[in-house]
Protein backbone atom coordinates (compact mmCIF):
# COMPACT_ATOMS: atom_id res chain seq x y z
CA UNK A 1 0.00 0.00 0.00
CA UNK A 2 1.11 3.19 -0.74
CA UNK A 3 1.39 5.32 1.92
CA UNK A 4 2.71 8.37 0.79
CA UNK A 5 0.08 9.36 -1.00
CA UNK A 6 -2.41 8.72 1.30
CA UNK A 7 -5.26 11.85 2.07
CA UNK A 8 -7.13 11.64 5.01
CA UNK A 9 -10.70 12.17 3.94
CA UNK A 10 -10.71 15.46 6.59
CA UNK A 11 -8.02 17.08 4.38
CA UNK A 12 -8.57 15.81 0.84
CA UNK A 13 -11.91 17.94 0.85
CA UNK A 14 -9.96 21.13 1.32
CA UNK A 15 -7.17 20.32 -1.08
CA UNK A 16 -8.29 21.06 -4.80
CA UNK A 17 -4.74 20.43 -6.63
CA UNK A 18 -2.10 17.88 -6.53
CA UNK A 19 1.30 17.64 -7.82
CA UNK A 20 1.58 14.56 -10.46
CA UNK A 21 4.57 12.48 -9.61
CA UNK A 22 5.56 11.23 -13.25
CA UNK A 23 5.43 14.93 -15.02
CA UNK A 24 5.31 16.85 -11.82
CA UNK A 25 2.80 19.56 -13.19
CA UNK A 26 0.11 20.49 -10.53
CA UNK A 27 -3.48 19.55 -11.80
CA UNK A 28 -7.49 19.51 -10.36
CA UNK A 29 -8.05 16.94 -8.13
CA UNK A 30 -10.47 15.76 -11.14
CA UNK A 31 -7.25 15.15 -13.03
CA UNK A 32 -6.35 11.85 -10.98
CA UNK A 33 -7.57 8.56 -10.30
CA UNK A 34 -9.13 7.53 -6.96
CA UNK A 35 -8.64 4.11 -5.76
CA UNK A 36 -11.82 3.47 -4.30
CA UNK A 37 -10.95 0.15 -2.25
CA UNK A 38 -7.47 1.87 -0.99
CA UNK A 39 -9.04 5.44 -0.50
CA UNK A 40 -6.37 7.48 -1.88
CA UNK A 41 -5.79 9.45 -4.74
CA UNK A 42 -3.19 7.61 -7.47
CA UNK A 43 0.31 10.00 -7.90
CA UNK A 44 0.01 9.81 -11.06
CA UNK A 45 -2.52 12.22 -13.04
CA UNK A 46 -4.70 10.51 -15.35
CA UNK A 47 -2.64 11.43 -18.34
CA UNK A 48 0.38 9.49 -17.17
CA UNK A 49 -1.13 6.93 -15.59
CA UNK A 50 -2.53 6.35 -19.18
CA UNK A 51 0.29 6.45 -20.66
CA UNK A 52 1.58 3.85 -17.87
CA UNK A 53 -0.91 1.39 -18.60
CA UNK A 54 -0.33 1.34 -22.49
CA UNK A 55 3.51 0.90 -22.18
CA UNK A 56 2.31 -2.36 -19.19
CA UNK A 57 0.20 -3.83 -21.99
CA UNK A 58 2.39 -3.27 -25.43
CA UNK A 59 5.52 -4.59 -23.51
CA UNK A 60 3.28 -7.58 -21.81
CA UNK A 61 1.97 -8.79 -25.08
CA UNK A 62 2.95 -11.94 -24.99
CA UNK A 63 2.66 -13.08 -21.63
CA UNK A 64 -0.46 -14.55 -21.05
CA UNK A 65 -0.52 -14.07 -17.61
CA UNK A 66 -0.76 -10.28 -17.85
CA UNK A 67 -2.86 -10.30 -21.13
CA UNK A 68 -5.73 -12.71 -19.40
CA UNK A 69 -4.89 -10.69 -16.18
CA UNK A 70 -5.78 -7.37 -17.24
CA UNK A 71 -9.02 -9.53 -19.66
CA UNK A 72 -10.18 -10.16 -16.66
CA UNK A 73 -10.19 -6.89 -14.82
CA UNK A 74 -12.63 -5.91 -18.49
CA UNK A 75 -14.51 -8.82 -17.79
CA UNK A 76 -15.42 -8.01 -13.85
CA UNK A 77 -16.18 -4.43 -14.89
CA UNK A 78 -18.89 -6.11 -17.48
CA UNK A 79 -20.58 -8.11 -15.22
CA UNK A 80 -20.67 -5.29 -12.97
CA UNK A 81 -22.33 -3.13 -15.44
CA UNK A 82 -24.58 -6.19 -17.22
CA UNK A 83 -25.01 -8.02 -13.58
CA UNK A 84 -23.83 -11.44 -14.97
CA UNK A 85 -22.98 -13.82 -12.94
CA UNK A 86 -18.91 -14.30 -12.51
CA UNK A 87 -16.40 -16.16 -10.90
CA UNK A 88 -14.22 -15.31 -7.87
CA UNK A 89 -11.49 -12.86 -8.41
CA UNK A 90 -9.24 -16.32 -9.74
CA UNK A 91 -10.57 -15.43 -13.45
CA UNK A 92 -7.31 -14.09 -14.51
CA UNK A 93 -5.56 -17.64 -13.40
CA UNK A 94 -8.54 -19.37 -14.85
CA UNK A 95 -8.06 -17.87 -18.30
CA UNK A 96 -4.37 -18.84 -18.52
CA UNK A 97 -5.33 -22.44 -17.49
CA UNK A 98 -7.59 -22.59 -20.41
CA UNK A 99 -5.00 -21.25 -22.46
CA UNK A 100 -2.61 -24.13 -21.54
CA UNK A 101 -5.31 -26.63 -22.00
CA UNK A 102 -6.60 -25.69 -25.08
CA UNK A 103 -2.95 -25.61 -26.46
CA UNK A 104 -4.28 -22.45 -27.94
CA UNK A 105 -6.84 -23.77 -30.52
CA UNK A 106 -10.21 -21.97 -30.45
CA UNK A 107 -12.87 -24.12 -28.53
CA UNK A 108 -15.22 -24.06 -32.03
CA UNK A 109 -13.17 -23.86 -34.86
CA UNK A 110 -10.07 -25.68 -33.68
CA UNK A 111 -7.52 -22.50 -35.69
CA UNK A 112 -4.49 -22.01 -33.73
CA UNK A 113 -5.21 -18.49 -31.40
CA UNK A 114 -3.24 -15.75 -31.19
CA UNK A 115 -2.39 -13.54 -27.89
CA UNK A 116 -1.98 -10.49 -29.73
CA UNK A 117 -4.16 -8.26 -32.31
CA UNK A 118 -8.01 -8.25 -30.68
CA UNK A 119 -10.46 -6.78 -31.88
CA UNK A 120 -8.58 -6.36 -35.71
CA UNK A 121 -7.05 -10.05 -36.02
CA UNK A 122 -9.46 -12.73 -36.26
CA UNK A 123 -7.48 -15.08 -34.66
CA UNK A 124 -7.37 -12.96 -31.83
CA UNK A 125 -8.28 -14.61 -28.40
CA UNK A 126 -11.63 -14.39 -26.75
CA UNK A 127 -13.49 -15.14 -23.78
CA UNK A 128 -16.85 -16.27 -24.88
CA UNK A 129 -19.78 -17.96 -22.43
CA UNK A 130 -21.05 -21.32 -23.52
CA UNK A 131 -23.96 -20.60 -22.77
CA UNK A 132 -24.63 -16.88 -22.15
CA UNK A 133 -26.81 -15.91 -19.29
CA UNK A 134 -24.17 -18.15 -17.07
CA UNK A 135 -22.48 -15.91 -17.19
CA UNK A 136 -18.24 -15.77 -16.68
CA UNK A 137 -18.32 -19.27 -14.30
CA UNK A 138 -15.96 -22.28 -14.37
CA UNK A 139 -17.21 -24.94 -16.72
CA UNK A 140 -19.25 -22.10 -19.03
CA UNK A 141 -15.47 -19.99 -20.29
CA UNK A 142 -14.18 -21.38 -23.30
CA UNK A 143 -11.73 -19.47 -25.29
CA UNK A 144 -12.00 -18.82 -28.77
CA UNK A 145 -11.15 -16.79 -32.00
CA UNK A 146 -12.42 -13.15 -32.51
CA UNK A 147 -14.31 -14.18 -35.52
CA UNK A 148 -15.85 -17.11 -33.91
CA UNK A 149 -16.97 -15.31 -31.07
CA UNK A 150 -18.02 -12.55 -33.18
CA UNK A 151 -20.15 -15.10 -35.54
CA UNK A 152 -21.50 -16.87 -32.83
CA UNK A 153 -22.89 -13.67 -30.60
CA UNK A 154 -25.53 -14.68 -28.01
CA UNK A 155 -26.52 -18.09 -29.35
CA UNK A 156 -26.14 -21.17 -27.78
CA UNK A 157 -23.84 -23.90 -29.20
CA UNK A 158 -26.10 -26.10 -30.60
CA UNK A 159 -28.09 -23.09 -31.76
CA UNK A 160 -24.82 -21.95 -33.43
CA UNK A 161 -24.49 -25.25 -35.37
CA UNK A 162 -27.97 -25.38 -36.58
CA UNK A 163 -26.67 -21.80 -37.96
CA UNK A 164 -24.13 -23.15 -39.58
CA UNK A 165 -25.65 -26.31 -41.42
CA UNK A 166 -28.47 -23.80 -42.51
CA UNK A 167 -25.73 -21.77 -44.34
CA UNK A 168 -24.09 -25.25 -45.65
CA UNK A 169 -27.78 -26.37 -46.55
CA UNK A 170 -28.02 -23.35 -48.37
CA UNK A 171 -25.00 -22.56 -50.09
CA UNK A 172 -24.51 -21.22 -53.13
CA UNK A 173 -22.85 -23.05 -55.47
CA UNK A 174 -22.99 -20.79 -58.66
CA UNK A 175 -22.63 -17.47 -57.01
CA UNK A 176 -19.56 -19.15 -54.95
CA UNK A 177 -17.56 -20.35 -57.63
CA UNK A 178 -18.25 -17.18 -59.93
CA UNK A 179 -16.39 -15.33 -57.23
CA UNK A 180 -13.45 -17.34 -56.72
CA UNK A 181 -12.65 -17.94 -60.23
ZN1 LIG B 1 1.40 13.52 -14.95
Amino acid sequence: MDYKNYVPRKIRRKIKTKICSKCGKEKSLRNFYYHSRRKYYISHCRTCSDKRVVKYYKINSNNPKIVFQIRSCEIYRKCRVLKLPCMSKLLGRYLVKLWDESKQTCYYTGRKMDLKGYPENPNAVTVDRVIPEKGYVEGNIVLCTSIANRAKQNMKYAQLISFCEEILKNKKRKYLTSLTE
